[in-house]
């Protein structure tokens, strides 16, 4: 089979941001099982090392860089060190991400917390885009996925920095897939609905299962591995006529009228 048609990733060297936690974890661990060559990144004293250990202990290739997304400095420095530590880097997930809920007329939080916000959720895409595309471009079969919300699409009250952010980064998928394409060079963002993660940890099972049945087609939360799998599918090689698109891994949160 051509490279162009396989539906391996392995070999592959993937790039994941807030990978101590959630869908990043989950993320790392799913291309890790498929052959990857994985670099989890997180803020120091995630569990990023605990984890590329228990991948290493199965067999597969994975390392930890501490990575804050909100340090400019960092970022141009570890993506290099993971280019030259893995020879190359084909797949970039920006996945690191924050609850930033604050009411509009909270005059003593919502500067703060917008900043946060579009730092953390949306400039630290296109900063590690820009670091990552030099070695992008040496892939085969360059592969850039952003993560980003059912509130890019619709909205919760107290919500609008997170929503601003994350409007930001569909609005960014698609500029730079636009602007990328000539390069074969896919660009896709997905925007999970509601996600069984550490940022949905403080919400209740009786609260999660009241909105799941009340939001959801499918009546629940969903998992992290089940955004991983799309994320995945998003990046084999033969997923090279995609690009620009923001897909909802959402139990059809976004179809759901009644
Ligand atoms: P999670 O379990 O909290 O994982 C997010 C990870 O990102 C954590 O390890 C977190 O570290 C890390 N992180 C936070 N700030 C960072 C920074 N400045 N630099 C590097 N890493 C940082 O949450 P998740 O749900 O898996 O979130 C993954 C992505 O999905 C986020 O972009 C989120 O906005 C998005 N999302 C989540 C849901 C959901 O329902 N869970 C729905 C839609 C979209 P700490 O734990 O130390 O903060």
């Amino acid at each position: 089979m051509s490279e162009s048609l396989s539906r391996s990733v392995a070999g592959k060297v993937v790039l994941v941001t807030g990978a101590g936690s959630g869908m990043g974890r989950a993320t790392a661990e799913v291309f890790a099982a498929e052959g990857a060559l994985v670099a989890l990144t997180d803020l120091a004293g995630s569990a990023i090392e605990d984890i590329a250990a228990d991948l290493r202990a199965k067999g597969h290739q994975a390392r930890a860089w501490v990575l804050d997304v909100s340090d400019h400095v960092a970022i141009r420095a570890v993506v290099p060190e993971v280019a030259a530590a893995f020879g190359g880097l084909d797949v970039l997930v920006n996945n690191a991400g924050i609850s930033s809920f604050c009411p509009i007329d909270d005059e003593e939080h919502y500067d703060l917390i917008w900043d946060r916000a579009v730092t953390v959720l949306l400039t630290a895409h296109q900063r590690l885009i820009r670091a990552a595309l030099p070695f992008l471009r040496q892939s085969s079969s360059p592969r850039i996925v952003n993560i980003a919300s059912t509130e890019a699409l619709g909205a919760t009250s107290r919500d609008s920095p997170y929503c601003a952010a994350k409007a930001g980064v569909t609005g960014l998928t698609r500029a730079l897939a636009v602007e990328l394409g000539k390069e074969g060079i896919t660009v896709n963002a997905i925007c999970p609905g509601p996600i069984v993660t550490g940022m949905t940890e403080k919400v209740s099972e009786a609260d999660k299962e009241v909105f799941a049945h009340r939001r959801t087609a499918l009546r629940r939360y969903g998992q992290p591995e089940e955004v991983a799998h799309m994320t995945l599918s998003l990046c084999l090689p033969a997923a090279s006529y995609i690009t620009g698109v923001t897909i909802p891994v959402d139990g059809g949160l976004m179809a759901r009228n009644a």
